[in-house]
């Protein structure tokens, strides 16, 4: 298993640091998973990620639908936010199986509500506040796709 450690101080970082690990996917098909308390930063960072790929409209956490795809290129982007996922079960109904396909980036925030154990994610990324607006952002790893890709985003820091 690979790690990252990263600071940011601001929103504008976060979000830097999102359009960085979605320059650092190379177009390939991948899972995040963005654990945090609410306020912590996961929309921030999937902002980047999309902003990065080019999406140029708002990005708000899909607190209701719990799912907002982007059509993007090369691949499509699927953010969850399953904060409100009441069992695990309704991931099913979401059609979580179709956007398992290998084909989507799936960002997720709140897997713990339900995709934990049933999605193996390449990356999981922990976001903690510190004073002010520090956040430590931990990068893990799983399989040698996570593992390149934290050495990518390694290379901007
Ligand atoms: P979450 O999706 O984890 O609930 P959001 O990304 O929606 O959190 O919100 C993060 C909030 O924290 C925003 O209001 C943002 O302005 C603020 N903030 C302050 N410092 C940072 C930082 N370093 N990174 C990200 N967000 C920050
Ligand atoms: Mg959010």
């Amino acid at each position: 298993m690979s790690l990252f450690l990263v600071q940011t101080d601001n929103e504008s970082d976060t979000e830097a640091l999102g359009a960085r690990l979605a320059a650092a996917t190379r177009g390939q098909a991948l899972i995040v998973f963005l654990c945090g308390e609410l306020g912590a930063g996961k929309t921030t960072l999937a902002r980047g990620f999309l902003r990065g790929l080019g999406h140029t409209g708002p990005v708000k956490s899909p607190t209701f639908t719990l799912v907002e795809p982007y059509p993007l290129a090369p691949r499509p982007v699927f953010h969850f936010d399953l904060y409100r996922l009441s069992a695990a079960s309704e991931l099913e109904d979401l059609g979580m199986r179709d956007y398992l396909d290998g084909h989507s980036v799936l960002l997720i925030e709140w897997p713990e509500r339900g995709a934990q154990g049933r999605i193996v994610p390449d990356v999981e990324v922990h976001i903690q506040a510190r004073d002010g607006g520090r956040r430590e952002l931990r990068f893990s790893a799983r399989g040698r796709l996570g593992t390149e890709l934290l050495e990518g985003l390694r290379h901007f820091y």
